[in-house]
């Protein structure tokens, strides 16, 4: 059988011969004392690029936004996000259980939260109700089908938490993603939020490692939650290697991610208009929507395993197909053909 074409998410990329040779030549230190120069050259680099005063490196982008978190919101405090959002959907319950963080959600088309009804939402200190701390989005919208927070729409949600006198993180796990689609520069992004996180290891192809960017003031406390929480490495320049490595050689090359995205959803379309909206498509998340198509998500994933391609359920009757560094052309041509076969 010939290699899976794997579609279940980017993470799934694995390190190109560059990329090991830039790990393997990788100068390191102990990095819990600071001393690690690969970490000390990522952190710098990323801080440069979203125009904050300070970025650390963590091993995931779960410890990365849990620890923004936990800088905007001090414990039996109030974070507002989208029903959808990463942060309350597969952080296992981290915000409640870590940092004793009240999430409030709002039901959000294609996750991306409407300034108006978040402004609604905010509640000031009073009589036993919760206070808000923090709003949280999420750039680009992982379960919104890769979703584009539009520039204008971001500069609202900041004017209003602003002046609410509450804290904006974003989790930008595929912020690149966004930079690459729309143009927008990663600094006019960076500027628009108190904390952000950043994936290295999705589309960007590095193995492990996301990097949270905050203040100057809060960098020490990032730091101490981030021991807190276990996430101390010591010669984790390695990782970091893999990180710069991608963010020099491969953040341009999300733009064929997205090319190929759009070419799988528009075959799809052809052949299943109902299931698949080639309009959504913004960057590298293809949604299926199986409500007229058999309604079975599992069944679907399971017959297209057996032709060779991996597909992710998200919900019962949502699937979910994201390209990626490791998907060519001919990939995603077999991919659209044994789809477009199944649900045609
Ligand atoms: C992948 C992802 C994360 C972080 O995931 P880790 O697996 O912990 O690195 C955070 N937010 C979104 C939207 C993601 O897709």
């Amino acid at each position: 059988m010939p290699d899976l074409v794997d579609l279940r998410s980017d993470t799934v990329t694995c390190p190109t011969d560059a990329m090991r040779a830039a790990m393997a030549g990788a100068a390191v230190g102990d990095d819990v004392y600071g001393e690690d120069p690969s970490v000390n050259a990522l952190e710098a680099e990323v801080a440069d690029l979203f125009g904050h005063e300070a970025a650390v490196f963590v091993p995931t982008g779960t410890m990365g936004n849990q620890i923004c978190l936990r800088l905007l919101v001090p414990g039996g405090l109030e974070l507002i996000c989208d029903a959808d959002a990463h942060v309350v959907t597969y952080e296992d319950g981290g915000a409640a259980q870590h940092g004793g963080i009240s999430s409030r959600t709002i039901v959000a088309a294609r996750g991306r939260l409407d300034p108006s009804a978040v402004a609604d939402q905010i509640r000031p200190a009073g009589y036993h109700m919760v206070p808000t701390a923090a709003v949280a989005v999420e750039q680009t919208h992982n379960r919104g089908g890769g979703a584009v927070y539009p520039l204008e729409t971001l500069r609202e949600l900041r004017t209003m938490t602003a002046d609410a006198g509450v804290g904006l993180h974003c989790d930008g796990a595929r912020i690149w993603n966004a930079h690459i689609a729309t143009g927008v520069p990663l600094a006019t992004y960076g500027a628009l939020f108190d904390t952000l996180s950043v994936c290295l290891s999705k589309g960007l192809g590095a193995p492990v490692g996301s990097v949270l960017l905050c203040s100057a003031e809060q960098e020490s406390s990032a730091r101490t939650l981030r021991h807190r929480l276990g996430g101390g490495m010591r010669q984790a320049g390695i990782l970091a290697a893999a990180g710069r490595h991608a963010l020099r050689h491969h953040l341009h090359g999300l733009a064929e991610d997205h090319r190929r995205a759009a070419a799988l959803a528009d075959q799809i379309a052809a052949a299943a208009p109902k299931v698949c909206d080639p309009t959504l498509v913004e960057t590298n998340i293809v949604a299926l929507d199986l409500t007229t198509a058999g309604d079975d998500g599992p069944a679907l994933a399971a017959a297209a395993r057996s032709e060779g391609v991996l597909i992710s359920v998200v919900a019962p009757r949502r699937a979910r197909l994201v390209t990626h560094l490791d998907v060519d052309d001919t990939g995603v041509d077999l991919a659209a053909r044994v789809l477009s076969r199944l649900l045609g």
